[in-house]
């Protein structure tokens, strides 16, 4: 799996790495709130420890942002605090389970075996912007009460902009989940296809969602501003 862990305690930080590493994880370590809250939103994660006090961003906050961002990513929350309400909060703001520190490494390997066995299953695993929703199980994506019908390529670009909405999708993440590392696609091919999204999505009586944001890439959202 590949892991963020965000915790500032650069020993538990790297025991957390070391441990995790020799699980045959890849991990990636954010000491800091709205880094970790950026990785977490700019890559794709199979499970991230956060830790509640950091420094920036406290771990509900970025909880609670990823949840509104319509991420599933598993999420173990680390508590310094053996008290109900800590984790009662933790698991309100979206996290799928909670760990009291000091702990066992072995629970928190069980604990992250649990959680993305779950995969986000204890959540409705339907995206939604306004009256726009995509169901990635069914791939039916619809508007209101009529049914879009979408190309592979038009489907794939509207559900990357569906898991970060509200946030802008660079015309380099996009390329690199849509089309892959490798593949020779110009601007103008993004372009197109995103214009040909955007007549199916956006109809000329309708809220427009699907933002350009000049010079960097695409954001979908309820509200116009960018
Ligand atoms: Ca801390």
């Amino acid at each position: 799996m590949r892991i963020l862990v965000a915790e500032d305690e650069s020993d538990m930080s790297s025991a957390l790495r070391q441990g995790l590493e020799e699980e045959g994880h890849s991990v990636v370590c954010s000491s800091d709130g709205l880094d970790a809250l950026s990785l977490a939103r700019s890559y794709e994660f199979d499970a991230i420890i956060l830790d509640v006090m950091l420094p920036g961003m406290d771990g509900y906050a970025i909880a609670r942002q990823l949840r509104q961002a319509n991420s599933l990513v598993p999420i173990l929350m680390l508590t310094a605090r053996d008290a109900a309400p800590d984790m009662v909060r933790g698991l309100d703001s979206g996290a799928d389970d909670y760990l009291t520190k000091p702990f066992k490494f072995e629970v928190l390997l069980a604990r992250l075996r649990a959680i993305s066995r779950r995969g986000g299953g204890s959540r409705k695993p339907v995206f939604s912007v306004g009256d726009l929703s995509l169901d990635p199980s069914t791939r039916q994506v619809s508007r209101g009460s009529r049914t879009i019908s979408l190309s592979r390529t038009e489907y794939a670009i509207l559900e990357l902009l569906m898991r970060r909405a509200g946030g802008v999708v660079t015309r380099e993440v996009m390329l690199d989940s849509v089309w892959g590392f490798d593949q020779n696609v110009e601007d103008n091919t993004i372009h197109a296809f995103v214009r040909l999204l955007r007549h199916k999505v956006d109809l000329p009586n309708e809220a427009k969602l699907i933002h350009t944001v000049r010079g960097i890439g695409y954001r979908l959202a309820a509200e116009s501003h960018v």
